[in-house]
């Protein structure tokens, strides 16, 4: 059984603020170091379930946080950008399932460091109509593979948004969300130690949902479970309509022939998949680069 971690920094225990998700300082050099433990106890966790190999994407900002030297070697890691399929990248290599680790709720919600893809130019992302944070565009993306969302961790506020999409994942709640940078958090050791076990049970449940791996638990136990682990689908074609932190970028976004502005901060293009949205959605947020 093959699984995939996708790791991001801002649903971290003790991560709160901007400072430690950005490099050239102190705080992110520790938040660094939380964040690889936290997907040390992921992997610990899914290799307890059942797993026989993992793979980790480190899925935030330059996709080059995780300090690998420090990381478990059962395992293997998707490191460096670009990649076409960003924070879902080694999925293509036959995963059953999806772990979204340190994960956090999407922009404009009350969330701790809540944003979708890019904070400074994206403000809200939907699809067919339905507003989508990165855990929702990135598991239909996994959705569309045939892979199912396992397991989730990080605030309350992400994993109240989330919840809906993947039925019978494993949730970890890292922080209780006061707003953007305040909350309440575990201790990364209480994070840690949670994390193990919840990948662990979500690993072993996929494992015997699919017959991939025996039973271990009571026949009690196991009526508690949930055995149906529907992957996250949206059908096609994909509507997407981008709201933009300003008119700038609307204006930047529209030299792609692909897009059509619907009002002064908003512009919408049709794709044929979940891929393709994402590659796109990805490629305007490179674009916003220029902006800065
Ligand atoms: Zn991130």
């Amino acid at each position: 059984m093959k699984i995939l971690i996708s790791a991001d920094i801002e649903g971290v225990a003790g991560v709160f603020h901007a400072e430690q998700t950005r490099p050239g300082n102190g705080e992110y050099e520790r938040a660094r170091r939380w964040m690889t433990e936290e997907a040390n106890a992921a992997i610990r966790g899914a290799f307890a379930g059942g797993a026989t190999d993992v793979l980790v994407n480190d899925s935030h900002g330059s996709f080059r946080n995780l300090l690998v030297d420090a990381l478990d070697p059962r395992a293997r890691y998707v490191l460096g950008k670009p990649r076409y399929l960003g924070m879902m990248a080694g999925l293509e290599q036959q995963c059953h399932g999806v772990m979204l680790l340190g994960y956090h709720s999407q922009a404009q919600g009350h969330g701790v460091l809540a944003h979708t893809i890019n904070s400074f130019a994206f403000a809200r992302v939907e699809i067919n109509g339905q507003a989508l944070g990165e855990a929702g565009l990135y598991g239909a993306l996994a959705g569309e593979m045939g892979v199912p969302v396992l397991f989730g961790s990080g605030d309350d506020q992400f994993i109240a948004e989330n919840k809906p999409h993947f039925a019978c994942a494993q949730w970890v709640q890292t922080k209780l969300a006061y707003g953007h940078s305040s909350g309440l958090s575990l201790s990364p050791a209480e994070a840690q130690a949670d994390i193990a076990e919840a990948s662990e049970r979500a690993v072993r449940d996929l494992g015997e949902s699919t017959g991939m791996t025996a039973p271990v638990r009571s026949t009690l136990q196991a009526q508690d479970d949930c055995v149906d682990f529907q992957p996250f689908c949206i059908a096609a074609p994909i509507s997407c309509q981008l709201t933009t932190q300003g008119p700038a970028f609307a204006d930047l976004f529209c030299t792609l022939p692909m897009l059509v502005r619907t009002d002064g901060v908003t512009v919408q293009f049709v794709a044929d998949s979940m891929q393709q949205t994402i590659r796109i959605l990805n490629s305007l947020a490179a674009m916003s680069f220029m902006l800065r």
